[in-house]
């Protein structure tokens, strides 16, 4: 028999973290980005009426990607005009397959400039390509079929009633998932006969221009959907503009409720998506492997910029030790680096203001008492990077239990009994969302028709499908989005 040496040694098989990929970045050759982009009013990019940009950066570089119109007033009166105008004239009028098509053909469309949005969208906003390519770009062409499919049968929607639209919608988004929050909102609005005035995040306002071409290059009517950008003055102008019917929000809890206020006593309908501080669940009978890579997912996913994310974890006292070690382990295996890179699981958080938000609510929880620990891993010299982090003996009252800290940064608080979770999980301002890992489906729905969240995965997390509708209880937002109900919340 051979002898066994050093040199003829099988490779060991035991897990080694030294290993590296080589890099893989997506290519962006054939990806084209103008040097200024203006508003897209009316079926025409036109220039902002004060002449003012404003530059949009690649935040895993700090270099300026281009330079961006910012709307005003005069701007927004533009838009919501040639909304109307669309609405009363052509919109309202067509025959509702007819508005079907223009709603398949703009998803089409994306279909076929997939790769191109989904380098855009990491370009812009820092989230990893693999994110952009298998989860944002797909389902955004997807609330589009959904919805085009709904276009011409909306009396069967809404067995009973006479189904009508409201009129000009006004849509503002948020950046951490550009191109699907202006599907989620364009699809069910246009589906129903509305018109619309979009405007995405200041931060992240690349892939919205690109549906502007899209939609241009779908033929849709002039007017039918104009996107403008701006920040928040811009918002704010759609919002309180007297033109428009129906506003749907996506954002912080903050500026939602700015909204809420400025809308009580009008005629205008609103849904509200905002912010939430998710539970995730794991009983002793989890498998647990599954649900330590759920929790990941939960929470890692897009630097934890995600309303649902699994911010806080419950986990039951008996596998707390093992689940801690487990999570530990895993962190330090994330890829945390250039988001064009294939092999990412972490990009750039998405701008400087919202990684100093991370960093000073970062610090409190280590002042309240939190034992803090984060990835080995080292970080990019350029561009904004927050390590994965685990915070455990934190308390309820602790702020990074409470506050959404909107990055990278798990909270992990044990538990005993069933009950005890519950009323632990429901102890915040939020409703969003939640989940449960357990092996017992009775457990599955005794906890879930408990949790005040509007979303509840079981064994699973961050799974959208546009037939499911989402939005949240308390202060994580009124309405819902997504599926029939989304399609409810553009129509009389
Ligand atoms: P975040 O804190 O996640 O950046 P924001 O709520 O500030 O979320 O932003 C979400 C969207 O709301 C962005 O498009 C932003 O420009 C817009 N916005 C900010 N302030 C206002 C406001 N006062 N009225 C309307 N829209 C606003």
């Amino acid at each position: 028999m051979k002898k066994v040496t050093k040199k003829n040694a099988a490779p060991s098989l035991q897990f080694n973290t030294n290993w590296q990929y080589d890099p893989s970045p997506e290519s962006t050759d054939h990806v084209v980005i103008d040097k200024q982009y203006d508003l897209f009013i009316n079926g025409k990019f036109v220039k902002p009426t004060k002449g003012k940009y404003f530059d949009t950066i690649n935040p895993a570089r700090e270099t300026v990607i281009a330079k961006v119109a910012e709307a005003g007033r005069e701007d927004v009166d533009k838009a919501v005009s040639a909304a109307r105008n669309a609405y009363d004239k052509v919109w309202s009028k067509m025959p509702a397959a007819e508005r079907g098509k223009y709603i398949y053909r703009i998803a089409r469309i994306i279909q076929e400039r997939a790769r191109e949005l989904s380098i855009i969208e990491s370009m812009d906003g820092g989230k990893p390509i693999r994110e952009s390519r298998d989860i944002d770009v797909p389902l955004a062409a997807a609330h589009f079929f959904y919805y085009a499919g709904w276009a011409d049968k909306l009396d069967f929607a809404f067995p009973g009633k006479k189904a009508a639209p409201l009129g000009v919608a006004g849509q503002i988004i948020p950046w951490n998932f550009p191109l699907l929050m202006a599907a989620w909102k364009i699809a069910p609005a246009l589906a129903a006969g509305n018109t619309v005035v979009l405007k995405p995040a200041e931060t992240t306002p690349l892939t919205a221009l690109k549906l502007a071409e899209i939609i241009r290059d779908a033929d849709l009517p002039p007017g039918v959907v104009n996107i403008i950008t701006g920040a928040g003055e811009t918002g704010a102008a759609i919002v309180n503009h007297p033109g428009i019917n129906k506003i749907a929000f996506t954002g912080s809890t903050d500026v939602g409720k700015i909204i809420q206020k400025s809308l009580a006593g009008t005629s205008k309908k609103y849904t509200l998506e905002l912010g939430g501080k998710a539970a995730n669940i794991i009983f002793e009978d989890a498998a647990i492997d599954q649900a330590v890579e759920g929790i990941i997912n939960g929470i890692f996913f897009n630097q934890g910029h995600v309303c649902c994310a699994g911010s806080r974890l419950f986990v039951q006292e008996g596998v707390a030790k093992t689940v801690i070690k487990k999570l530990k382990d895993r962190i330090e295996t994330l890829i945390v680096g250039d988001p064009l890179d294939k092999n990412t699981d972490i990009g750039a958080i998405n701008s400087r203001a919202q990684l100093n938000k991370i960093k000073s609510l970062v610090k409190i929880g280590v002042n309240e008492g939190g034992t803090m620990h984060q990835s080995s891993c080292s970080l990019p010299a350029k561009g904004f990077w927050f390590k994965p982090t685990l915070f455990t003996d934190v308390a309820q009252s602790s702020r990074i239990v409470q506050e959404e800290v909107f990055g990278p940064v798990l909270a992990i608080q044990t538990f005993r009994t069933v009950e005890e979770v519950i009323e632990k999980a429901n102890n915040t301002p939020y409703g969003l969302s939640g989940g449960v890992w357990t092996d017992k489906g009775s457990k599955v729905f005794k906890v879930s028709s408990k949790l005040r969240a509007g979303v509840i995965w079981a064994n699973t997390y961050n799974k959208f499908d546009p037939t499911s509708p989402f939005g949240g209880y308390k202060e994580s937002g009124l309405g819902r989005e997504g599926g029939l109900h989304g399609l409810y919340a553009y129509m009389k």
